[in-house]
């Protein structure tokens, strides 16, 4: 079979019968189709990596997951992407409890990650998805190639979740473990913990030393002053940040890495505010919103004077997955050429028929 044969019909096609009118010519996208069982590629490459007994296992996990990508979550990102979050800065009593409304469709996303498909806990406790031990990282990697085809935004909570938890790993502080770790790593959807990352501040974009946000000395705990400028997953449960310890030294060096409960153990907020939402180009679904803090209760992780050493093991982790999210969005593009070229037809054939538009796809295909 050629890799540009066609696969099952897509959703959209209507077929080339007598009496079509011109919108039947238009060619159908992707949607509709296994996101998995297409990419020949993809499945080729899987045996490099896997055991034989992990290809059992999962294959049918990859291949559900390649279905809801081309099926329902598909149509939910469509609707998320137009329908974005909205920050309610204060409650009609005038009190200061922010809070952010996600459509359903955002809902739905977060159950197919965390739940049906258990993507945050995988890496980190055995028994996701059946599987009796942790989940080898390539197969988590797996699923978020797939899930990225149809959407990217609802993975950057995803994996700023799941690469947080490793701080608890890593620190190995029983009582933050128990606080956090459990939650962000729970198999089941209703008890999780979300998490995030804040490092950016206005003056600290790639130059994360010039970061200002204060910690001071609070009993068994911190408190935070200042801002933070660009916190995707604005939200979460828990936010893994950097804060520079008061009298600490300038620079990266002086920078701690501290994690930042969104409610307090008596069930109240905590004492810092989303204060705006970004307009942003892509991941419309997902919340990123500027931060103030105003005495926020926090946890110092690991040793507070290693801080920005700490943090760049996460975010090695999460750039890892950013490239395997490009990767989707990569094969994304190429199954929506397949599809047009396919079913495009022009001078009285599918284009996928002319030597030049095959010359190109292949080449798409090969790289
Ligand atoms: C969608 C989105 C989500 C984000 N989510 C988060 C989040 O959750 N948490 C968080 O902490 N931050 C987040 N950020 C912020 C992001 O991490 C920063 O944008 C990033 O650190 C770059 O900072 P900056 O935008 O201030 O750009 P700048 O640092 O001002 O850089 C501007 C340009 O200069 C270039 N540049 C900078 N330094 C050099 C150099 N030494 N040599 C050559 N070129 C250089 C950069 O590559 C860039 O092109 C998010 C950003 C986006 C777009």
């Amino acid at each position: 079979m050629s890799p540009l044969d066609a696969p099952k019909q897509p959703k959209y096609y209507s077929g080339v019968r007598p009496g079509m009118n011109d919108s039947d010519r238009i060619a159908p996208d992707c949607a509709g189709l296994n996101f998995f069982e297409i990419d020949h590629q993809f499945q080729s490459l899987l045996p490099l990596y896997l055991t034989q007994d992990e290809l059992n296992h999962f294959s049918p996990h990859f291949d559900a997951m390649g279905e809801v990508a081309g099926g329902r979550l598909n149509d939910l990102a469509m609707q998320a992407d137009k329908n974005e979050p909205v920050l309610h800065p204060r409650d009609r009593f005038g009190r200061d409890i922010d809070w952010i409304d996600y459509h359903p469709a955002y809902r739905e996303m977060e159950k197919i990650a965390w739940g049906d498909f258990q993507m945050a806990a995988m890496a980190h406790r055995p028994g996701a998805l059946g599987w009796p031990e942790v989940t080898p990282a390539p197969i988590k990697y797996a699923f978020q190639y797939m899930f990225a085809q149809s959407e990217f935004g609802i993975l950057c909570p995803l994996s700023v979740s799941e690469t947080s938890a490793y701080h608890f790993e890593w620190a190995d502080d029983p009582k933050l473990k128990e606080m956090f770790w459990e939650g962000l790593t729970s198999l089941d959807f209703d008890n999780r913990l979300t998490g995030t990352q804040f490092m950016t501040e206005k003056a600290a974009g790639s130059d994360v030393g010039e970061a200002t946000l204060t910690a001071v000395p609070d009993g068994d705990a911190w408190k935070l002053y200042g801002e933070k400028w660009f916190c995707s997953h604005a939200d979460a449960d828990v936010a893994l940040l950097l804060a520079r310890p008061e009298g600490a030294a300038a620079g990266t060096k002086g920078l701690g890495l501290f994690a930042m409960p969104r409610r307090l153990e008596d069930g109240s907020r905590n004492s810092y505010r989303i204060v705006r939402l970004k307009e942003k180009l892509g991941t419309k679904s997902m919340a990123s919103g500027e931060i103030i803090f105003d005495g926020a209760k926090a946890y110092a992780v690991g040793d507070v004077e290693n801080g920005i050493k700490q943090m760049l093991r996460q975010v090695n982790l999460s750039r890892l997955s950013h490239g395997v999210r490009a990767a989707g969005m990569m094969r994304r593009c190429l199954n929506e050429a397949l599809s047009v070229a396919r079913y495009r037809r022009q001078f009285g054939e599918p284009i996928v028929n002319k030597p030049l538009m095959q010359g190109q796809l292949l080449s798409l295909i090969h790289i």
